[in-house]
């Protein structure tokens, strides 16, 4: 394994380390190289269904065992799994897709392991929330996790009201019985004009990847077109993708007017005046609407 981790607390120079991997979100064609070598090579695999992970492991001719830890195991598996990594086990930590501790058991095992200063180390791979980002088109430079949002209406309110500030780009996880309530949710806070990508079913059979305003997504849930099946990934455009569009619609009134009138030049001056725009965004758009005009003429 790889070199120059060094642990706060380093545990005995014969301890295991504790591998955190992550799994095919829908398509098995997404295990790696490296899962494969390492579920063949290790003795133990702590999963969260283990069933699930036996269909993985004999998949991949893995014979490891296999040891249960979910949400409700956690804590009292934890000290197990850290003696045997003590004692020079090396222990691979699953979830049932993606990336364990994303919404998903593991978090626990990391700090202890980390705590008792035995090598923790990533198998990176699929993440529904990375993986629906990297095809909605907003900014992910900054973005933000929000992960599932509760399940009561009131509850659900309260925690989307301070995101409608928020600048960066949203992403949620949302089971599918309650894809039309959130839709709606979001629609009442954000407003209907907020774009929104609904991923669906991602690297499976049935992928959908699905945008437009949270009005017409609302509308289209409401109506079926919008399959009520499968697991979903939304992302939503933050406040300043929003207030990008609204300046945007601004400058072009603007200029549409001024254009009937003025050369681009002295348009694009008064609009940028009139809408706040900078005068070189003023004036390259007054040149795509110029050629837009005359291509429609
Ligand atoms: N740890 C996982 C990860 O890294 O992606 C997420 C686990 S969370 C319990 C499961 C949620 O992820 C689902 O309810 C859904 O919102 C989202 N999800 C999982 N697989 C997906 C897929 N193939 N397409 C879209 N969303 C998916």
């Amino acid at each position: 394994m790889g070199v120059g981790h060094k642990a706060e607390n380093q545990a005995p120079g014969k301890a295991g380390a504790l591998i955190v991997a992550a799994t095919p979100i829908g398509n098995l064609d997404d295990v790696s190289t490296r899962l494969q070598s390492a579920l063949r090579r290790v003795g133990k695999v702590a999963a969260e269904d283990t069933r699930r992970a036996a269909r993985l492991l004999e998949s991949v001719d893995a014979r490891a065992r296999l040891v249960s830890l979910h949400a409700h195991n956690e804590r009292s598996r934890i000290a197990a799994l850290l003696r045997g990594m003590l004692a020079g086990e090396d222990l691979v930590l699953l979830c049932d897709a993606g990336t364990p501790g994303i919404s998903d058991p593991g978090m626990r095992l990391v700090r202890e392991a980390r705590n008792a200063g035995i090598r923790v180390t990533p198998l990176p791979g699929p993440c529904a929330a990375v993986a629906a980002l990297s095809v909605a088109g907003f900014p992910a430079d900054r973005f933000r996790f929000e992960g599932f949002l509760p399940a009561r209406r009131a509850a659900r309110l309260a925690r989307l009201e301070p995101l409608k500030r928020v600048a960066e780009t949203l992403v949620f996880y949302e089971a599918v019985h309650r894809i039309s309530a959130a839709l709606e949710d979001m629609r009442a806070v954000f407003g209907g004009d907020r774009k929104a990508v609904l991923a669906r079913e991602l690297t499976k059979l049935h992928e959908s990847v699905h945008g437009g305003p949270l009005d017409e997504l609302c509308r289209e849930a409401q109506s079926g077109a919008i399959v009520a099946k499968g697991e979903f990934t939304l992302v939503v455009g933050g406040a300043d993708e929003a207030r990008g569009s609204e300046d945007a619609a601004a400058l072009d009134s603007a200029l549409k007017v001024l254009l009937d009138e003025l050369p681009a030049r002295q348009a694009a001056r008064l609009a940028a005046a009139l809408t706040g725009a900078s005068r070189r965004a003023a004036y390259q758009r007054s040149l795509d609407l110029k050629r837009s005009k005359q291509a429609a003429e």
